[in-house]
Formats: C-alpha cells, sequence, structure tokens
C-alpha cells in the first residue's frame, strides 16, 4: 500500500463534476484506491462517497492505494487533483476548465454569459422566435385591383386556418387551435374585412382595423372571460396579415427537433402547450433565472440561458447554438473546438445525473437525525411521474395557475376537484400543497383579463386578485374542498401582504364548506398556510402565525421585494440574489416566528434547490424543501451531509 499528500487545487474541490471525472479516472485502475480527509476516508470509485467527504479547494488529502497498478493510480490522480494534469483540466476535461472558466474566446467566437436559468447543457440548430406585430401599412388599393386582394384574403385565411389545425399537438392545443380556427372564419371579421377592401383599403390594414374593432367591442363586455378573447382576435388578424404579406409567425411546433430556441425575449404563454420535449434549449436577450419561463424550463428539465448580453439581429443569425444552463454561458457557431467541449459537457451531465441518481429514493436525513421533507414544485399532473420516479415526498408547490394558463377558459370547479384529487392520490400518504391561483405580475391567462398596470409585480396579483373575483376563486377552494375527501391535500395562498387578506380568505372557505353542505356534497378538510413572499409578510409573521398551521417561503419573490430588483431584469441580477444577508435574515425571522407559533416552515422558490444554501435553511429550522424533479435527488444528497 502506498500514499501521497496532496492540496486539492479544483475550484469545486471533489465535487459535481470533477468528482465525476476523478472516479472516472479511478476507475481506470486495478488497485483499491481511498481518499482520506482528516479522520475520514472513502473509496475513490463511488462519487457519492467522494462527494460526501466535502473536499474543498486548498484542502490537503491524502491518496492512498493499493495493488498492481497503485503507483500509476497515485500519480494519475494526484496530478487530477494538483491541478498539475494540465491535460485533465483542461483538453482531455474540457469540463473541469467549463465549470471554473470566465468568459473566453472559443476560436474566434466569443462565449456569450447570460442568466443560468436552468440547469444542463444543449447543443443544437438554432430555431430563431422572433415574432413581429405587423402595423396597418394604410394603402389604397385601385378599384380594378380589389378583386385579387379579396382572392389573396381568402387564400391567406384558409392557409391560417390549415396552420392552425397542423400545429396543434396535444388535446389541449387542439380546442384551442380550433376555437382559432372558428374566429379566422367568424362572419363578422370576414365582413368588414371585405367592406373594407372593397372600399379601397389594401388587405392587411382590412383585416387589422376589422380585428381591431371586433376586439375593442369585446372588451367592453361584462362577461370577464369573453372580454378576454379580444387578445385571440387580434392575435389571429395578426397571423393573417403575415399570411398576406407571406411571413409566417414562428411557432414552437415547427422547430426542428433538438433545436435550441433562440429569441429577443419569451413570456410563460409562449412555452405554455409547445411541444417542448422535442426542444433542446432556450436562449434569450432578456429574462431571469426566476422567471417563470425558467421555471417551466426547468420542470420540463430544459436548459436555459437568459439575458445574454447581444445584439438581436446576431443573435438570429445563429445557425448552431451551445448553451450551458449551469454556468449561463451560450457559445454561437461554435468552432469544432468548441464543439467538442460542449459535446463532452453534455457527456458529463448525463453521467452526473446518473450519479444523483442514486440519491433518488434515500430518505434525507441530517446526520443528527432530522427528517427533511424534499418535495416536488409541479404546474400538472402531467409532471407527477417525473416527479415520482425523481423520489418527491409530495408536492410541495403546485402552481395551479399552469392549468389556468392552458385553457381559454378557466378550468371548471369539476375538472379542478378531478385534478387536485388525482395529483393526490398519486402522492398518498406524502401532502400535496396546492397554491390558489397566482396570476398577475408575469403570468397572463387567456381567461381572465388584467387591465394594464404600471408596475404588474406590485399589482392585483396572487390573493389580491383571487379575492376581488369569487368567481374564480370559489370554485377553486370549493374543489379544493371536495378534492380534500383524499386527506393529504393542503392548500396555501400566495402573495399574502396582510392579516385581513388571509382572514379574508378563511371567510370565503368557511363560506364555501357551508354551501357544500347545504348542497349535499361530500369535503374534507386542508391545512391552510400562507406563502411567505413579500416583506410585509415578514414583519408581520407572528400574527399569520396565529391564523395557519404552516408557512411555504417563496424566495423568488421574497428576494425581488426585499431587493427592489425585478426578477426578470438581467441588469439588477447581481442584487436578485436569494443568498443576499438582507433575504436570508428575513428567512430566519420567519421561521424563529414560526418557532414560537409551532407551526413548520417550507422554501418553495427555486433557492430551496441550491445545493450552498440548503444547510443554511435547515439551520434556520425549515423542514420542507419543495424544487423542480430534476433537483430532487441532489438535494436529497445535501440533506444527508448537514
Ligand atoms: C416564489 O415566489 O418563490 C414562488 C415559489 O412563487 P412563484 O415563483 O410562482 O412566484
Ligand atoms: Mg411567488
Amino acid at each position: 500500500m502506498i500514499e501521497r499528500k496532496v492540496f486539492v487545487r479544483l475550484a469545486d474541490g471533489l465535487h459535481a463534476r470533477p468528482a465525476t471525472q476523478f472516479v472516472k479516472l479511478a476507475r481506470g485502475f486495478a488497485s483499491n484506491l481511498f481518499v482520506v480527509r482528516a479522520d475520514k476516508s472513502a473509496d475513490a470509485k463511488s462519487a457519492v462517497k467522494l462527494m460526501l467527504l466535502g473536499v474543498k479547494q486548498d484542502d490537503e488529502i491524502v491518496l492512498r492505494a493499493e495493488g498492481d497498478d497503485e503507483v500509476e493510480a497515485l500519480a494519475k490522480l494526484g496530478d487530477f487533483v494538483s491541478g498539475s494534469d494540465g491535460a485533465s483540466a483542461d483538453s482531455e476535461n474540457p469540463v473541469v476548465a467549463a465549470s471554473v472558466a470566465a468568459p473566453k474566446a472559443i476560436g474566434d467566437v466569443k462565449e456569450l454569459r447570460g442568466v443560468p436559468a436552468s440547469e444542463g447543457v444543449a447543443l443544437g440548430p438554432a430555431f430563431p422566435y422572433f415574432p413581429r406585430t405587423i402595423v396597418p401599412p394604410r394603402h389604397t388599393v385601385a378599384p380594378d385591383a380589389i378583386p385579387a386582394q379579396m382572392a389573396q384574403l381568402e387564400r391567406a385565411t384558409s392557409s391560417v386556418r390549415s396552420d392552425l389545425a397542423r400545429r396543434a399537438t396535444s388535446e389541449e392545443d387542439a380546442e384551442i387551435a380550433m376555437a382559432l380556427a372558428e374566429l379566422a372564419l367568424d362572419p363578422a371579421l370576414q365582413q368588414r374585412t371585405r367592406d373594407k377592401v372593397a372600399a379601397g383599403t389594401d388587405g392587411v390594414t382590412a383585416i387589422l382595423d376589422a380585428g381591431e374593432s371586433i376586439a375593442a367591442e369585446f372588451e367592453n363586455l361584462e362577461d370577464p372571460y369573453l372580454r378576454a378573447r379580444g387578445d385571440d382576435i387580434r392575435g389571429i388578424t395578426q397571423s393573417i396579415a403575415h399570411a398576406l404579406l407571406g411571413e409566417r409567425q414562428p411557432s414552437f411546433a415547427d422547430a426542428p427537433p433538438g433545436s435550441v430556441v433562440v429569441a429577443d425575449e419569451f413570456n410563460a404563454l409562449d412555452l405554455i402547450g409547445a411541444p417542448l420535449s422535442r426542444i433542446a434549449g432556450l436562449v434569450s436577450r432578456k429574462g431571469g433565472a426566476t422567471s417563470h419561463v425558467a421555471i417551466i424550463a426547468r420542470s420540463h428539465g430544459l436548459p436555459a440561458v437568459l439575458g445574454i448580453n447581444i445584439d438581436s439581429q446576431r443573435l438570429r443569425a445563429a445557425t448552431e447554438v451551445g448553451v450551458d444552463g449551469s454556468t449561463g454561458a451560450v457559445t454561437l457557431d461554435p468552432s469544432p473546438d468548441a464543439r467538442r467541449q460542449i459535446v463532452a459537457r453534455i457527456r458529463e451531465g448525463e453521467a452526473e445525473k446518473s450519479l444523483w441518481d442514486e440519491w433518488a429514493h434515500v430518505e434525507p436525513r441530517t446526520r443528527d437525525g432530522r427528517l427533511i421533507q424534499v418535495a416536488a414544485n409541479i404546474g400538472s399532473p402531467k409532471e407527477v411521474p417525473a416527479a415520482i420516479a425523481a423520489g418527491a415526498m409530495g408536492v410541495g408547490l403546485f402552481r395551479t395557475e399552469l392549468l389556468f394558463m392552458q385553457r381559454r377558459r378557466p378550468p371548471t370547479e369539476d375538472e379542478q376537484a378531478s385534478i387536485y384529487s388525482e395529483v393526490a392520490k398519486a402522492f398518498a400518504p406524502h401532502p400535496v400543497i396546492v397554491r390558489t391561483l397566482d396570476v398577475g405580475g408575469d403570468k397572463q391567462t387567456p381567461g381572465i383579463v388584467i387591465p394594464h398596470e404600471e408596475n404588474p409585480f406590485l399589482g392585483w396579483r396572487g390573493v389580491r386578485l383571487t379575492l376581488d373575483r369569487p368567481d374564480i376563486f370559489k370554485p377553486q377552494l370549493r374543489a379544493l374542498l371536495r378534492a380534500s375527501t383524499t386527506g393529504n391535500i393542503k392548500v396555501m395562498i400566495p402573495m399574502i401582504a396582510a392579516v385581513e387578506e388571509i382572514r379574508a380568505v378563511k371567510a370565503l372557505i368557511s363560506e364555501c364548506k357551508a354551501e357544500l353542505r347545504a348542497e349535499g356534497r361530500a369535503f374534507g378538510e386542508f391545512d391552510l398556510g400562507v406563502m411567505v413572499e413579500t416583506p410585509s409578510a415578514v414583519f408581520i409573521a407572528d400574527e399569520l402565525a396565529k391564523e395557519v398551521t404552516f408557512f411555504s417561503i417563496g424566495t423568488n419573490d421574497l428576494t425581488q421585494y426585499i431587493m427592489a430588483a425585478d426578477r426578470h431584469n438581467e441588469k439588477v441580477a447581481p442584487l436578485n440574489r436569494a443568498d443576499n444577508p438582507a433575504v436570508l435574515r428575513a428567512v430566519a425571522m420567519v421561521c424563529a416566528a414560526a418557532q414560537r407559533a409551532g407551526i413548520w416552515v417550507g422554501v418553495c422558490g427555486e433557492a430551496a434547490a441550491r445545493p450552498d444554501l440548503i444547510e443554511t435553511f435547515v439551520r434556520f429550522g425549515v423542514t420542507e424543501l419543495s424544487m423542480s424533479a430534476a433537483a430532487l435527488p441532489r438535494a436529497k444528497r445535501c440533506v444527508a451531509s448537514i
């Protein structure tokens, strides 16, 4: 047996990717190999055990080997960790270098940096997603050209119609597509357009003006559902105008499989119902890590980098894109060398993931025996199988607004009751925490009109909106009560800023119970919680804790409101950090208030999945962490090392 003492010079220590690399090297030798740090040792051929040693940069470790190739093994492994193995740190193991490197030039193409919004690495053909809003050109058409203009309009309308049918990739999409196709052929729209063309207006202006006048009529109606149809009309008339000009609006459905979609900006509605399983990655010039676009990307395991600082034309011109959602690196049209590096990172990512997977079904306890619930954030029942496979101990945040965003009209009480009980049954006996509708801010939904606001994130969102709209809120609460016969549903309320709000919610729940009782319908009880995501909720946590049975800290909003730094604005991203002491102190205050009142606290913002913050949260007293499915096994591993 021989030993070698060595200082670790890898920037990440023996964690994550470097550990995977190290294990790969170790497995190439027949000898028994160990890494010793302080008084603990670990098998060098097990990355999980190695990571649990917690070896950091500049730690001194001992490498121990016993076997026929022990000399060679120690030389190779020692050089790797001490960084004197130039080959392993650079070309042979580009991942090690990539994870610590500053922006650098690869070939003649600069590697760009943006906000790392959803982990994973991808390389694929670029698919430009730059929808253009056409402004009416207001040309006059000569009388002899009018028949041709009419014929063009007809052709454009029918091509948009068949396009809609072709693009529908799911049942929900098909429902939306059919409804929009009906609108395109609507006689009122057609007649108004034809009248304008007959009077000498060009076809593009005619269809857009006709659409605008009908949209304005919809928006004057009482019924909130019908009011929301104005935008549908505008959308469809824009599509017809594009067809008339021989242009096509880009659609995710047209993206070739494996492509990286590049855009100035995505909005959450673009992604809902899009065939994301065919897409390899997302890159955009605007957007932040806790935007809902990032959250949707994460829930689909789709690598994404948002907020890259590049000219729109340059991004649009890219033909191939490499994206690393863990580091925020984006490479446009990579050189052969850069491609090789990206492909190596993709392979590394796959290897790393299979390592974390070993932790999926482990019960996560701290070393002193505290069990932490590690649960999933989901947005629809479709995400349940992946969450269960990743070892979710229930659902810590069911973002129900995503159900509303997939439909043109809010889901009915019956539809909601069946969705909530389906999800609850799938996870029983683990809890499923359903968050009531949280639209507004960056989340628009086709079924609810939110008037223009100067500051939507400081405006009519979450519980503020639902308390004003009992026609939407009560069916959801009734559905939750009905689904609660399963016994494992809990409900939490978003954007609480005042005690009166949670009291008003409780009064509404009592009203719903009385109605259900009078109707003779079966219902159950659910635990009620408050999402702590406004600074005011932190300051009144003692009072709020008396009203509910748990808190769930929404670090995404809490961070943006405490730091006064928009979660979408990449320019203030350095301030929008959940690890800022101001945010962490707020989390500690909430935990202390919960402890005084004897209620439990979870974290369901994106910070819950951060390996560097999990220990801090647990030390503060957090007993539940909820995150996207892909992050669950790693979080369990983190808990086990506390
Ligand atoms: C949060 O704000 O942290 C949260 C979990 O809610 P959302 O991201 O949906 O606003
Ligand atoms: Mg929130």
